[in-house]
């Protein structure tokens, strides 16, 4: 075996690629350069290091199985194995968590999963609205767990503050089987503790879905849920830094006995996992997931997950000072969201007249939105990527003027169309241009 053949196979393949396919080569260079150059404030986003894109791109991926470590419908899996063992302990230590299922192929999945390894449809679930900042898999009607099963929304109050008294009163009222915590738009911290103690009470189950603060919960930096709730979901590639997958994991509840009286939570979610769920397992992915949850045990990521909310702070703090309805008033994470209608804009105008600056975010649904998805009278906006740039308090004040700047120039002729002066367009994207190459992507650059 020779020294670097799995740097010589990622080369080789790039060569072909570029020599066989250069259509496609071209595109994907083009969405490199693209990365590179843009100033990315995406809260649902992050970099994943290039080690984590070495595995992801690993002959492993040819590897064909089903089942568990020691417990496989396939031959060939000794090195699986160990990596599937690798990644379940690394998930285990950077939670704290007595058990982890590292297969499911997303954060999605993760939730169907739970969800499906508990209820029979029909069943009630509670979950936070879509436009309080919940997620779609928590019950929303566009998705699977809204038309299997029977939803309670709760919703945020008048501050856009979760409202825990509401989320008591309805779980008493309607007794739901399990209640989902978790957000996907809610920049303040949420107390799982206080949401087990209402499950308690009413005898439900209780997911936290960690999606976008897994980062902040395993560098102790949010309330870890891990032994709050029964289960506990994330996505990888958000605030892990890692590849798109999910991960379950459960914490002191994991051996206790399910409602079918002969198996554990554990046990159920297992078998919900694979077959009831998904087939094959993704190696390569996994070992990406491995790859990530070593990164984040390290000092450094602590350091980052530090920078990721003081970026936030810093750029709501800016945001609010230039006359932006900075909901909440602020932050507790890597998450500022604004409504953007009290500046007589829309989400769509606001997100497009950024990009053809540079500048990405997403628009979104705000609480008491009157306008479409598509629409929207909110943006949302996150610091994963620029910390990951190095980029500090110093830098999020220039990204609030940027940002100001284009929306401030934009004339609205209706919902969708706008007008940006070129020269803004010139100057904003020429400043982004330098920001971006004075905090290049750890990795990326040639
Ligand atoms: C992003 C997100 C998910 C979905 O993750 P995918 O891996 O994209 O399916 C689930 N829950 C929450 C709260 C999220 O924000």
């Amino acid at each position: 075996m020779h020294k670097d053949m799995l740097a010589d196979f990622l080369l080789k393949g790039t060569s072909l690629l570029k020599e066989e396919d250069p259509e496609l080569e071209r595109l994907l260079v083009q969405e490199h350069q693209r990365q590179l150059n843009t100033l990315t404030l995406v809260a649902a986003s992050s970099i994943a290091h290039p080690s984590i894109f070495a595995c992801l791109g690993s002959s492993i991926g040819n590897l064909t199985t089903e089942g568990y470590p020691a417990r496989r419908f396939h031959g060939g899996c000794e090195v699986a194995d160990e990596i599937e063992r690798l990644a379940i302990e690394r998930a285990k230590v950077a939670f704290g968590a007595c058990y982890a299922n590292v297969q499911p192929h997303s954060g999605t999945s993760a939730n169907q999963i739970v969800i499906g390894s508990l209820l029979k449809p029909g069943e009630r679930i509670m979950g936070l609205g879509l436009n309080s900042g919940g997620h779609l898999s928590h019950g929303s009607r566009a998705s699977l767990t809204g038309q299997w099963f029977d939803v309670v929304e709760y919703h945020v109050n008048e501050e856009s503050l979760l409202d825990y008294d509401e989320v008591w009163r309805l779980a008493c009222q309607t007794r739901p089987k399990l209640i989902v915590a978790g957000a996907s738009a809610y920049p303040r911290s949420i107390d799982f503790a206080r949401f087990r103690a209402i499950a308690d009470e009413v005898g439900a189950y209780l997911l936290a879905d960690v999606s976008h603060i897994a980062g902040l919960v395993v560098a102790g930096e949010h309330q870890s849920p891990i032994n709050e709730a029964h289960f506990t979901t994330t996505s990888t590639y958000k605030q892990l830094y890692g590849p798109r997958g999910g991960l379950i994991l459960m914490g002191r509840d994991s051996e206790q006995l399910s409602s079918d009286g002969r198996s554990t939570l554990a046990e159920r979610l297992q078998k919900a996992t694979f077959p009831f769920f998904q087939g094959t397992p993704s190696l390569n992915v996994i070992a990406a997931k491995a790859r990530a949850l070593e990164m984040v045990v390290s000092p450094k990521f602590k350091l980052l997950t530090y920078h990721v909310v003081e970026n936030a702070r810093a750029l709501a703090g800016e945001l609010q000072a230039r006359g932006y309805d900075v909901l909440t008033g602020g932050t507790d994470n890597h998450m500022v969201i604004l409504n953007i209608a009290s500046n007589g804009l829309t989400g769509i105008i606001a997100e497009r007249a950024l990009e053809e600056c540079g500048i990405v975010v997403n628009k979104n649904r705000i609480p008491g939105d009157t306008r479409s998805a598509l629409i929207t009278s909110g943006l949302r906006l996150g610091t994963n990527s620029v910390a990951m740039r190095g980029m500090g308090v110093k830098e999020m004040r220039m990204c609030a003027e940027l940002v100001d700047r284009v929306l401030s120039s934009i004339s609205v002729r209706n919902e969708r169309q706008y007008i940006l002066p070129e020269d803004v367009k010139l100057e904003v994207r020429e400043k982004v241009e330098e920001l971006c190459s004075s905090f290049a992507i750890p990795g990326y650059e040639e």
